[in-house]
């Protein structure tokens, strides 16, 4: 079938990039994911800014950039699988004072793979034991070789206590994402991922969703994998209640029937009855699927 809509691209433009910070356990992820968050937010905006968040949007001169936690690495395997990964740019951080870790290695692997243009940032600069040219050559002895040791990794100083060199890694992701010409049409069904899901008590179903292309709209008819529902509620990367979500903006989505795995792909649907018949098909197969393999 063929669908003219499917090849319009006069309705494009460019998206914020989304990206991901990824490297060994204690080296600093957490802390600069919250240190980006709390510069970037404008006070006044910043409610919950002392809690963690998985994704949200940061403004850097006019210019937005999408950061998504990749806790556990659980979603973001579960994306690779499904071949919707979400991330544009990935940050590998590497703590100064330690340097390269079994689980950067690991994290260097999957960002090559990925095919992402990787930034190196070498977090804990303000402790005096920090030492960027150790990082760099453990890293070159990788295939990540500096820019300035005529390779093609930009490696940027940071510090997730101080703040130091936070704005040199924002300016380094645009940068890097320009090259990408990442386009998007905000008119087209809105498509997305599920970061993360739970369910609350009194709200229900809670997926964290970042949308990939369109709008997602409250109202909007929504499967996410074998789950579907009308959108009741959608509330931002501030917790603040919003009637929709545009191009790489992420929110808390309410109305699903039941808990999306995270990683799941979300698209729109036409009809209530249609998201319905997915999702419900899907969760049919599923089960069918399971009872094979445990009678085999
Ligand atoms: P994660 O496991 O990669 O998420 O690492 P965390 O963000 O939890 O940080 C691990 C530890 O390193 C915590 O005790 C942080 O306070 C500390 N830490 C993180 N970033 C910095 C930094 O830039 N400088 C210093 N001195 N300590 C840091």
């Amino acid at each position: 079938d063929y669908h003219e809509e499917d090849i319009d691209d006069s309705n494009f433009v460019t998206r914020p990039p989304v990206v991901t910070i990824m490297g060994h356990v204690d080296h600093g992820k957490t802390s600069l994911l919250d240190k980006i968050r709390s510069a970037k937010v404008a006070k006044g905006e910043a409610g919950g800014i002392t809690q963690h968040i998985s994704a949200y949007t940061v403004d850097q001169n006019g210019q937005k950039i999408t950061f998504v936690d990749t806790p556990g690495h659980a979603a973001f395997s579960e994306m690779r699988s499904r071949g919707t990964e979400i991330t544009d740019v990935i940050i590998i951080v590497v703590a100064g004072d330690d340097g390269v870790k079994p689980q950067t290695e690991e994290v260097i692997s999957h960002a090559k793979a990925s095919g992402c243009p990787i930034i190196v940032a070498v977090n804990k600069m303000d402790k005096e034991s920090a030492n960027m040219d150790m990082v760099k050559a453990q890293m070159a002895e990788r295939e990540m070789t500096p820019v300035d040791w005529g390779g093609d990794v930009e490696f940027i100083g940071v510090s997730a206590h101080t703040g130091m060199g936070i704005d040199d890694l924002l300016e380094n992701i645009l940068l890097q994402s320009e090259v990408l010409e990442l386009k998007a049409d905000p008119s087209a069904k809105a498509k997305g991922a599920v970061v993360e899901s739970l369910l609350e008590k009194g709200r229900g179903p809670v997926a964290t969703i970042i949308v990939q292309n369109g709008t997602l709209k409250v109202g909007d008819n929504i499967v996410c994998d074998t789950t579907y529902g009308r959108v009741k509620a959608i509330t931002n990367d501030q917790g603040k209640p919003v009637k929709q979500l545009g191009l790489s903006e992420t929110g808390n989505v309410l109305g699903l029937n039941e808990v999306p795995v995270s990683g799941a792909v979300m698209v729109a649907q036409d009809s209530d009855k249609e998201a319905r018949e997915i999702a419900t098909t899907r969760a049919e197969h599923a089960r069918a699927k399971e009872l094979s393999k445990s009678t085999k």
